[in-house]
């Protein structure tokens, strides 16, 4: 589908040269590790433990001697010191604007927060990123998470979209109403750009009720969310809703301001004035050859209230850090997946969006919920996956999808067609990987 060319919010800073982005990253680290370092007791007792003071970082060179933490090193501090900030908090509690908290996908979720000034950084810093996957001044577009999820950092995302000049209908009673909402409710509103959530429920949606997108927002320009995007959800979303999909970072704690440009795509543009990017051995924790596949680290060089630095991401990433054709020298972040969501396979490792791209891509499992068994001793020789099927399971199915994964993924495979019970959680979510001894 025929991609809008990218143009830059801030084209001083998403232009300059990567010695001089080095530089500032340089004098911006100093200041957050003296900044973390005298004002959060989780840092204080983490840095003192690990034998390293603010005066050993004297450039982003020394950044490998701050120790990695992850969100387990949190959810310790918070069970022995009883603080739901986890001790990251380096601002007074009233000098906080809006405290946000994570969605707890991995865990009990975080509380964090944003002083007035991490408040307009914040939107300086989504206004960036929307305006990358083409949000513009006079547009009109919507924010399901204002909307019904202000707890989520990436409400924020409303303030960027205000800051570029957007009018945002903020709305949705919850999450999966976004069609509802925005094909039926504003109807005539002149929507320029739709920001979508549950890709599933609104296709099925879109095609029961045969609505069509650009007949009642003639002038839609691109749908955009943030979420793992495989190239066959992709076309399922770009050919219901009939525009571009666009795609954006996918958390929330820290407000992660990252998204595609036209030429990136599918990695995200990751804004290195404001964090660094690195990528680490998930069990050594040492950073891999540039461009290498390995475990997302991000610092956070912008916060004042509660920046993380050294923070494990838990996706699998590889990061490409030459000049992009959009002007950009900021690094492109290209994600594999979660790595809880992958099983080693003989010496591959296989992700469940690896083996999502190869069903959704037929009919039949379109949408499929799916799973894969990874088994209690890793390397394993088979990689067994089950799945829905819709309707009936044609003869040969079996085969053909068997085939081609194996084919694709270069291993072994078992498939087995399953009801939605058995790997559903709720209505929506599937565990995408269970293990099994
Ligand atoms: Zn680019």
């Amino acid at each position: 589908m025929q991609r809008q060319p990218t143009e830059h919010w801030n084209p001083t800073i998403e232009t300059m040269p990567r010695n001089a982005l080095r530089d500032l990253q340089s004098e911006r680290l100093i200041r957050q590790v003296h900044h973390v370092y005298n004002n959060s007791a989780f840092f204080r007792e983490f840095y003192d433990a690990a034998g390293v003071k603010p005066s050993d970082i004297k450039s982003i060179d020394d950044i490998t001697k701050l120790p990695i933490m992850s969100k387990d090193d949190l959810r310790r501090f918070r069970g022995s010191h009883g603080d739901p900030f986890c001790g990251t908090l380096c601002v007074p509690v009233g000098a906080l604007k809006k405290v946000h908290k994570s969605t707890g996908t991995s865990g009990a979720p975080n509380v964090f927060g944003l002083s007035e000034a991490d408040w307009d950084q914040s939107a300086e810093n989504f206004a960036r990123m929307l305006y990358r996957v083409g949000v513009r001044a006079g547009y009109r577009t919507n924010n399901w998470l204002e909307a019904a999820m202000t707890w989520h950092g990436y409400s924020m995302t409303a303030w960027g979209a205000r800051k570029i000049g957007a009018t945002v209908f903020a709305l949705e009673f919850d999450n999966r109403s976004v069609v509802q909402t925005n094909l039926e409710l504003l109807a005539g509103a002149d929507l320029s750009a739709i920001f979508i959530y549950h890709p599933e429920i609104e296709v099925q949606y879109l095609r029961q009720h045969g609505l069509v997108p650009t007949e009642i927002h003639p002038n839609l320009s691109f749908i955009y969310s943030a979420f793992l995007c495989t190239d066959a959800r992709r076309k399922i979303l770009e050919d219901a809703w009939g525009v571009p999909y666009w795609n954006m970072g996918a958390s929330g704690d820290q407000y992660i301001p990252a998204s595609e440009c036209h030429l990136s795509a599918p990695a995200l543009h990751y804004p290195e004035d404001q964090f660094v990017v690195e990528t680490v051995d998930s069990k050594t924790l040492l950073p891999v050859a540039p461009g290498a596949e390995g475990e997302l680290v991000l610092t956070n060089l912008w916060a004042e209230a509660t920046p993380f630095l050294r923070y494990r991401m838990e996706d699998v990433v590889a990061v490409n850090d030459a000049p992009c054709g959009c002007g950009s020298t900021h690094a492109r972040v290209n994600y594999r997946g979660r790595y809880a969501w992958s099983v080693a396979v003989g010496e591959r490792r296989i992700f469940s969006d690896d083996v999502e791209n190869i069903l959704w891509a037929h009919p039949k499992t379109e949408f499929s919920a799916y799973q894969l068994i990874k088994e209690h001793a890793q390397p394993q020789d088979r990689l067994h996956v089950r799945s829905t099927v819709r309707g009936e399971a044609e003869y040969g199915l079996s085969e053909l999808l068997t085939d081609q994964l194996e084919r694709e993924l270069g291993v072994p495979v078992t498939i087995e067609f399953v009801e939605p019970e058995t790997i559903a959680v709720g209505t929506v979510k599937f565990v995408r990987v269970t293990t099994r001894d």
